[in-house]
């Protein structure tokens, strides 16, 4: 069982780190937040001053933090009161230059590290059950690997520094652009008479097959668990895919990539957001699709 240190309580954060302890692991933890820092003591995960003192004792230090600028100032802060021949694992969603320049930075002062990205949700987050995109060394990967079992059941090696972050913006990216077309086939479909349960049977089985139908199916009544059955509770909050689709545009461009759905889809969840549903499901596109993006 490892020393682990936990940086970033919140709401993905806070159940991680109580899974590492539940496992077995010494975990100790620290957020800005007092109330985050209290719900994760219930959760058996000791509370640091800072997070210079979190991580002294650490073999293993996670950090789970809003963005890249958040990653690399605590990368920065921490980096000389970590124990030597400790390794680094950010679990944040970020962009790919600032996951770079986290390796280096760990690299500087000697250290491994991955990121390692996830997705699967606060359900996924609790459950144990999250999904893991891992990028970084072979040896910092293996070790990585058994701490990473505790909070996640699929864990994949994307390839080396960043892999993992650009791993999840890509599937993310997908998953925007995806969630539009199927949520523009249903209103397609209904202008044209169809039921959702007529369009979902033929879909579902035919080529316009994909998760965000079958999974996560926009209107309520074919797939019963959906979001859409629950008034677009998240789920995945559309502030979090426009999260992500703006890193994907952001990685493009830094890159030469070109992805003008990527950009499109963008744009739709900016508007969306911007009309004040950022805290539904990113699902609930459906319906500013359906009233003519209003
Ligand atoms: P959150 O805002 O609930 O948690 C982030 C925490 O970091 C906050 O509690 C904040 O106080 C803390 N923090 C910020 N700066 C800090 C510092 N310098 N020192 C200590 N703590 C600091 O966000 P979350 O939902 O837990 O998401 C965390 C990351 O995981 C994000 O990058 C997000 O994009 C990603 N993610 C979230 C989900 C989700 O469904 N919530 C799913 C997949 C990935």
């Amino acid at each position: 069982m490892a020393n682990i240190a936990f940086i970033g309580l919140g709401n993905m954060g806070g159940p991680m780190a109580g899974n590492l302890a539940k496992a077995g692991h010494a975990v100790t933890g620290f957020d800005l937040v007092a109330a985050n820092n209290e719900a994760a003591k219930a959760r058996n995960v000791c509370i640091a001053e800072n997070a210079r003192a979190a991580v002294k004792d650490a073999d293993i230090v996670i950090t789970m933090l809003p963005a890249g600028k958040h990653v690399l100032a605590v990368y920065e802060d921490i980096m000389s009161a970590t124990k030597k021949g400790a390794l680094l694992i950010d679990s944040s969603t970020i962009d790919v230059d600032s996951a770079r320049a986290a390796h280096v930075l760990a690299a500087k002062a000697g250290l491994q590290s991955l990121d390692a990205p996830v997705s699967g949700g606060v359900g996924g987050a609790e459950a144990a059950t999250l999904t893991f995109m891992c990028g970084g060394a072979d040896e910092a990967f293996t070790r990585g690997k058994s701490v990473i079992e505790a909070m996640g059941k699929k864990i994949v090696h994307c390839g080396g520094a960043g892999a993992g972050q650009a791993a999840k913006i890509c599937n993310n990216m997908i998953l925007g652009i995806s969630m539009i077309a199927v949520g523009e086939a249903f209103v397609l479909g209904e202008k044209l008479g169809l039921t959702h349960q007529a369009l979902f049977d033929v879909a579902s089985t035919a080529s316009g097959q994909c998760w965000s139908l079958t999974t996560y199916c926009p209107v309520p009544g074919p797939v019963p668990t959906s979001p859409a059955n629950r008034d677009y509770q998240p789920g995945f909050a559309a502030a979090l895919m426009l999260k992500d689709l703006l890193l994907s545009q952001e990685a493009s461009q830094s890159s030469g990539a070109t992805t003008p759905l990527g950009q499109h889809a963008a744009d739709l969840y900016k508007a969306f957001a911007a009309a004040g549903h950022d805290g539904k499901d990113f699902s609930g596109i459906i319906n500013f699709l359906r009233a003519g993006l209003k």
